[in-house]
């Protein structure tokens, strides 16, 4: 007999992007006369090609494969001991304590987001944001975490949904039950939010005191621009015993089809039998995981090159540029928006109380642009609807030129 763990069959977020491509598709067929018009402003996957300085070291190190005396095989499976450290000096460089073995690299946020619940125990109760990227709450239900599915709260009952609404200014909350992981992600995806050091410091502080880790997601620290808000949780005090730190190369430096990406895990930081978690990370990376690979890991240390950063904080600035074209095109729109200040994404309410998939439906059919449903990232998202900055500079301009002139 098969039997399957079939759970998060009941979950949305997975069938999102899937939804989407099909309904974005299916419009092209019945309106071939303007599928070519479709601007896509929906997934957040960068557009711009891999700055010079980076692809100069990818090559050298193709070249380092060619010839026995520099040939790399298998990759050590936590990194890279040259990658760990520019990655650590780093840290440094923002005041943060962060030791090279501390950094494990691996091939992307989204795998270490999605595994890194795979250290702690399967009754834990898990705090997440809603709305929220989908992985936190899809990976613990596929890992047998979910506890019973609650119909009422369209839920699961090891779940605590911690609402980001506007009158939160779309920050959680600290929740009324006590979690054991938290996961927080700041500049947020989908709500482009983000949270002061003085409110980082307040969760790090709770997290401390419940005993609770949090699994700090800072994918988007490169698109911060304000000085109060926090890049790394690392900054507030007392984050060292409470905080996981998870990081990526592919919204800063373009990496989303090169794969490369770390986690922080401080040594202080211990469950209540006073294990480390870094030991449990170890073992679990260094069993399941073969290596970032060579060529990246180079790629990935060009970044921290002067001239990585300097090429990279211009493509940032390139985003950022369509994120403001979108805030201030919106705003002239009349519409309520929020985000794309630190992040490259710009959350929108719906007009007149449509729901997020009938708006989805009519920016495709009447001014031909794909966004994404805020339903599709948790219930608070419902009416909200997500634009990302990814695009190019003409495309974004002319989807919000449409937008302007046919505003409903
Ligand atoms: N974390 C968040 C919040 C994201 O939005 C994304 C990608 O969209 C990721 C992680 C995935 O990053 P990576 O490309 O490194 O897997």
């Amino acid at each position: 007999m098969i039997k399957t763990n079939h759970d998060y069959q009941n979950l949305q977020g997975s069938y999102l992007f899937s939804t989407i491509a099909k309904k974005v598709a299916a419009y092209g067929e019945s309106h071939p006369d303007r599928a070519g018009q479709v601007i896509r402003l929906g997934i957040g996957d960068v557009t711009q090609p891999i700055a010079p300085s980076i692809i100069r070291a990818m090559h050298e190190a193709v070249d380092e494969m060619a010839d026995a005396a520099t040939f790399k095989g298998y990759a050590p499976d936590l990194g890279y001991e040259f990658l760990r450290s520019a990655i650590a000096d780093e840290y440094k460089s923002r005041g943060c304590s962060i030791a090279a073995d501390e950094v494990f690299v691996s091939d992307g946020a989204k795998c270490d987001s999605g595994n890194i619940q795979e250290i702690f125990s399967r009754d834990a109760k898990i705090a997440v944001c809603d709305p929220v990227y989908p992985v936190y709450v899809d990976s613990n239900v596929m890992a047998g975490r979910s506890g019973k599915w609650d119909p009422a709260r369209q839920c699961y009952e090891n779940f605590i949904y911690m609402p980001c609404t506007e009158e939160n200014g779309f920050a959680p909350e600290l929740p009324e039950q006590e979690p054991d992981v938290i996961y927080l992600c700041f500049p947020n995806n989908p709500t482009g939010a983000t949270a002061s050091k003085s409110q980082l410091q307040e969760w790090v502080d709770y997290a401390n005191k419940i005993h609770a880790v949090i699994l700090y997601d800072a994918a988007y620290e490169a698109y911060i621009s304000e000085p109060d808000v926090p890049h790394s949780i690392y900054e507030c005090d007392g984050a060292r015993t409470c905080a996981i730190e998870i990081r990526s190369f592919s919204k800063n430096a373009g990496f989303t089809g090169v794969r490369l990406g770390f986690t922080v895990i401080p040594k202080e930081l211990k469950d209540a039998d006073g294990i480390t978690l870094h030991s449990l990370w170890a073992r679990r990376h260094g069993t399941k995981y073969n290596g970032a690979p060579y060529i990246i890991q180079k790629a990935g240390l060009a970044v921290y090159s002067p001239e990585g950063q300097k090429e990279i904080r211009e493509q940032v600035a390139y985003y950022m540029n369509n994120a403001k074209i979108i805030y201030d095109g919106l705003k002239k729109a009349g519409y309520s928006v929020s985000g794309g200040v630190n992040a490259p994404y710009i959350w929108l309410k719906t007009p007149d109380g449509m729901t997020s998939w009938d708006f989805f439906d009519d920016l495709l059919e009447r001014l031909n642009i794909v966004g994404t449903p805020g339903s599709g990232f948790g219930p608070h998202g419902e009416g909200y609807f997500r634009l990302t900055a990814f695009g190019s500079y003409e495309k974004t301009k002319e989807a919000v030129d449409r937008i302007i002139a046919g505003r409903i």
